[in-house]
């Protein structure tokens, strides 16, 4: 078999709604070859794409990169050359949306800068692959963490940027302009919306499950397809009632007319509103694909403006002197607990610690996030300090360091299996 130009690096969690990003995938394959972002983009990336001037491929270090996780041409160039140059080894469908691109304008689909919640980002860190992006943040109309029921941050929380996918040294879970970890449990409490939590939370999910489809969804989507699940929907909805269901939708009858016969595609924005008024999967209406024993709610139907009350703080009014308290115990113990374990621990929402003490409550924070950054990066180098070690041993035994070898005298061997790949290619390369 012909060695791929680029370790064949498996994008993460895809067949999920957390399914890696390309952009985040990228930015993981540079780390993985120990290349900048902007090294791999420019000299790997860009020739294999074969845009001749390779100034070009600086564009998306700042405002493009977004593009890369799109519907269009650049998704479709970047997606085939990584598939190129990893020798198809990998599959990499569904870490962008192309398998939308029949059905879908590329208008307010995806944020022009990369959103993330801090909560995900935090866990990810004790899991052997690292942190990764999902698509899922890149996608405009998701706002919140269907996961932890918070609102994405948009602005790191150090330097106040705007933070691009990419930049010359970015890494997956980093700001692309100060570098500092964004994982962390801050609440952006600024923007957050008064009601509407419900809301986005279903929007969250229905884009998620439609992201979780889209490696089955490749090439299957045609317009009409979709006109005939729009036909299905107001079918199985509304008895076939087009007033009723523009009703429902809150659209204009003509709009809905115009989605039935396929004259008109419907944006992303309005499909997943039609899903949230009818409860029918994103997917079936995309495909015209429904599965059997469908699972609709016609009763029921949620508003898209949400009613959810935000609530009153009656219950924990004299919350103020525990929380301050168990906040400063925190500071002191080892190692740093989160804001949401000290908090559990007294029976108070963590919400209320950036409420009342949020001057305390950043320095928990803070403490916290320096700390599992810290372990992080240690985690790995200890890895590879491990693995060098095991192989310069093994040498010194006159044996061959084979991964078998390796494998009997390492302590994390699943990291090893995962990774075997990656370090065979690079033991490949030194020799
Ligand atoms: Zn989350
Ligand atoms: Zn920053």
């Amino acid at each position: 078999m012909k060695r791929p130009k680029l370790f064949p690096l498996r994008p993460l969690e895809i067949g999920t709604p957390q399914a890696e990003s390309l952009s985040s995938y990228v930015c993981r394959l540079a780390e993985a070859h120990s290349l900048g972002v902007a090294t791999l983009i420019r000299w790997v990336l860009v020739p294999e794409i074969g845009i001749e001037d390779h100034g070009k491929g600086l564009r998306y270090l700042s405002s493009s990169g977004h593009l890369v996780n799109g519907v269009g041409k650049v998704a479709k160039d970047w997606l085939e050359a990584l598939v190129r140059l990893t020798e198809g080894i990998v599959p990499l469908i569904g870490t962008n949306l192309l398998p939308l691109n029949p059905v879908s304008t590329p208008r307010h689909l995806l944020r022009k800068n990369t959103a993330w919640c801090p909560q995900c980002l935090e866990e990810s860190i004790s899991r052997d692959e690292g942190p990764h992006e999902p698509l899922l943040w890149s996608i405009l109309l998701v706002r919140s963490c269907p996961k932890h029921e918070t609102l994405l941050s948009e602005i790191c929380p150090y330097c106040k940027n705007k933070v691009p996918y990419f930049s010359a040294n970015r890494r997956v879970g980093c700001c692309a302009v100060c570098r500092r970890w964004l994982g962390g449990e801050y609440e952006p409490l600024e923007g957050r919306p008064e009601g509407g939590a419900e809301a986005l939370a279903r929007s969250a999910e229905i884009v998620g499950k439609l992201l979780a489809d889209l490696p089955s969804l490749d090439r299957k989507i045609a317009p009409e397809s979709l006109a005939k699940g729009i036909r299905t929907t107001i079918e199985l909805s509304s008895g076939g009632n087009l007033t009723v269901f523009a009703r429902k939708i809150g659209k204009k009858k003509g709009a809905v007319s115009a989605w039935r016969s396929g004259k008109v595609v419907p944006s992303f924005q309005e499909l997943v509103r039609i899903s949230f008024a009818t409860g029918i999967p994103l997917t079936s209406i995309l495909t015209g694909k429904f599965p059997e024993n469908i699972n609709f709610q016609t009763k029921e139907a949620v508003e898209w403006v949400p009613m959810k009350k935000t609530k009153s703080g009656n219950s924990y009014k004299n919350c103020e002197t525990a929380l301050r308290k168990a906040l400063r115990t925190g500071l002191e113990r080892d190692p740093p607990p989160s804001i949401a374990t000290i908090t559990k621990e007294i029976g108070v929402p963590t919400r209320y610690a950036w409420l009342y003490c949020p001057d305390l409550a950043r320095e928990v924070s803070e403490r916290r996030k320096n700390f599992l950054a810290l372990s992080f990066d240690m985690r790995e180098s200890v890895f590879m300090e491990e693995l060098f070690m095991t192989i310069k041993g093994l040498e010194k035994l006159g044996i061959y360091p084979s991964l078998g070898k390796i494998g009997e005298k390492i302590i994390r061997k699943a990291k090893l299996r995962r990774d075997q790949g990656r370090i065979l290619w690079e033991a490949e390369i030194k020799s």
